[in-house]
């Protein structure tokens, strides 16, 4: 079973906090998420003191677009020499730097001033090298995972489920105060369907994006 390293890491303007997960089997290891590109050091060291550099990190995985997940993507593949997977549905977040590709559109003055102030501007912006969607797994990367697909905070929102429980559900749910759903949701009958569609899983441990992991029924308690 992989061991699981919680790297949270400051977003920018004070917005809170923002958790990647780093997973590591033997000596091999994968990503998911990478925090905001103004933590890009804090990231850098503790991947170093978890043994994990360039040759030993097999795969970089995104939950979603979001430039408080993928900040330092473009950065980190480069230096690390390390294929990215995300969902093709919010590949256009990476690409052009747009958090409302395949979203409800805000004004375009919100939309041009996000990418601004969240510090993903033209150099974190990246193509990544593979899509996935639900049904794949990771096996060719040494790890007995799947991919779920779980669209609701963003159309191509995806989780990480291993053989153990242990499901990284990126911006699904939260755990600020208590287990909940994200309380960004950009479709919210979506996000229902996907929380519904996880009961025929076998999952025991949540790790969000924001906040502590929590047990499944934790929440299925608060609701
Ligand atoms: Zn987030």
């Amino acid at each position: 079973m992989p061991e699981i390293k919680r790297i949270d890491l400051m977003m920018p303007f004070k917005l809170g906090r923002v958790n990647c997960y780093l997973l590591k089997n033997d000596s091999d290891y994968i990503l998911i998420d990478t925090g905001s590109s103004n933590q890009q050091a804090e990231l850098e060291e503790a991947l170093e003191n978890e043994g994990c550099m360039p040759g030993n990190l097999k795969l970089i995985i995104l939950t979603h677009g979001d430039f408080d997940h993928t900040g330092n993507v473009a950065y980190l593949s480069l230096k690390f020499g390390t294929q990215v997977a995300m969902h093709i549905d919010d590949s256009g977040m990476a690409e052009y730097g747009n958090m409302f590709f395949n979203r409800k559109e805000p004004n375009i003055l919100i939309r041009k001033i996000i990418p601004v102030l969240s510090g993903f501007g033209k150099k974190e912006r990246f193509r990544p090298d593979l899509m996935i969607e639900g049904g794949d797994d990771l096996s060719a990367y040494g790890f007995d995972a799947e991919v779920i697909s779980i669209p609701g905070h963003s159309r191509g929102s995806i989780g990480i489920l291993t053989a153990n429980g242990d499901f990284f559900c990126g911006d699904l749910f939260e755990n600020m105060d208590e287990p909940s759903l994200n309380s960004i949701m950009d479709e919210s009958d979506t996000a229902n369907a996907s929380i519904e569609k996880l009961t025929r899983f076998k999952i025991k441990t949540v790790y969000p994006g924001h906040g502590k992991p929590f047990l499944i029924e934790q929440f299925n308690r608060s609701n």
